[in-house]
């Protein structure tokens, strides 16, 4: 029989009316043929709920506690979702992370999966249970503890059921209804697509596209699990939404896919640091350490041994930014005159598989930058993606003029 995982975020959970709604979905796989694992999420807003009790209780918590308190919000919609089943007459249980068992690293609060044994579920199948409810996001330690996947990590495991359990396909319901060339909210025009390679998603997904977790799509390219993301709100047809597969399955597709924003970046230049090798490493190695996600990086020309030394970061990190590179200068490791932080900027990134075998992409896109008397700050390329930095208040217009630059509203 072939085994079908179904994934329920939190707003699909979030009432018992929607439980039912999700439940009859399920229902229909079963009623298809499939035996499901479904893997849920919290009821929306639980898991920040149980966040906020735990920072209030103690402010540096024991990170074992931690994952005890906020996995517990999985564990209600699982045996929920299993009673619902149940009363529909289709034979389900709940299982939770340890039941299972997910095995994970000890790395509390985002810990990473090492396996999942898949003889405890398949001898249910084998007795005649059709649904598996599974609490996502959270598994076991090799210390037997009790741990969580980070922020968004019931995608994660949802797809990490499909891998272990050779599933034909892991479908993802959420609140949108797939994933579109560009954010609906800031061009109407913007198209929903029908497949998208692995690759483009993770641009898209680490980029901010915040579908799915980005650690799912880095699973799903490894296994080359397919992988569906669609609404639980809309009606149900054959191929809805969205279908994150490898490339050979995309046949005709345009060279640019989506186009992504960060809006709240900031612009971060050290004066005249020395040119010397190492340097690079004296930067950012202390500011990683600090926990700043330094994105873009641009070195000057140097000029009589100095240089200037541009980076990025989101806004909420500058001050952290600064501190580290002020510890830095003082305990001699680096040495500049000046350090300027541009917390007015966004950045824009163009993805494609087809910029592989297309040239001109960028030309286009700087040129459709300047017709609108756009300055762009910084560029990095990579083999699949442009991204510029530009001030803030251009940002929609940029998305915009792009996203009619390259004609996304059309099927290629
Ligand atoms: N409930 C967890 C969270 O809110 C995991 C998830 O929903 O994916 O992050
Ligand atoms: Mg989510």
């Amino acid at each position: 029989m072939s085994t079908l995982v179904m994934k329920f975020g939190g707003t699909s959970v979030a009432t018992l009316d929607r439980i039912r709604r999700a439940a009859k979905r399920v229902g229909r796989e079963v009623a298809n043929g499939h035996d499901v694992i479904v893997i849920v999420s919290a009821m929306s807003g639980k898991t920040n709920e149980l966040v906020r009790w735990v920072e209030e209780t103690s402010p540096l918590f024991d990170a074992r506690e931690y994952d005890a308190v906020v996995s517990s919000g999985e564990n209600i919609t699982a045996g929920l979702m299993a009673l619902t089943l149940q009363e529909m007459a289709v034979p389900a249980r709940s299982w939770q992370g340890l039941q299972v068992p997910l095995l994970t690293t000890s790395g509390h609060g985002a810990a990473r999966i090492e396996e999942i044994p898949t003889a405890n579920i398949r001898a249910k199948f084998d007795e005649g249970m059709r649904v598996a409810v599974v609490a996502g996001f959270q598994g076991v330690s090799p210390e037997g503890r009790i741990t969580t996947l980070g922020r968004g990590g019931s995608d994660t495991s949802a797809v990490a059921f499909a891998a272990a359990f050779g599933a034909e396909r892991c479908d993802i319901y959420t609140d949108v209804d797939g994933v579109y060339t560009t954010d609906p909210r800031i061009e109407a025009k913007a198209r929903k697509l029908d497949k998208i390679a692995y690759e483009e998603m993770l641009e898209l997904a680490s980029l901010g596209a915040k579908v799915l977790q980005t650690r799912s799509v880095e699973l799903a390219m490894r296994y080359k699990v397919r992988l569906r993301v669609l609404s639980s709100f809309e009606e149900f047809s054959e191929n809805a939404g969205t279908l994150v597969c490898g490339e050979e399955e995309i046949m005709e597709q345009n060279v640019v896919a989506g186009i992504t924003y960060e809006r709240a970046e900031a612009k971060m230049t050290l004066i005249s640091v020395a040119d010397r090798p190492g340097i690079a490493a004296a930067i950012f190695g202390p500011l990683s350490e600090a926990g700043v996600n330094v994105d873009m990086i641009v070195q000057n020309i140097s000029e009589e041994g100095r240089t200037d030394m541009t980076f990025s970061c989101p806004v909420e990190q500058v001050a952290r930014a600064e501190r580290a590179m002020e510890a830095a200068k003082e305990s001699g490791d680096i040495n500049y005159h000046d350090i300027l932080a541009d917390t007015e900027v966004a950045k824009i990134s163009v993805v494609g598989i087809g910029m592989r075998s297309h040239a001109g992409v960028a030309a286009k896109m700087f040129k459709v930058l300047s017709d609108e008397g756009v300055n762009i700050k910084v560029i990095t390329t990579s083999e699949i993606k442009i991204s510029v930095l530009i001030d803030r208040k251009y940002m929609e217009l940029a998305v915009q003029a792009l996203h009619d630059a390259f004609e996304l509203e059309k099927v290629a």
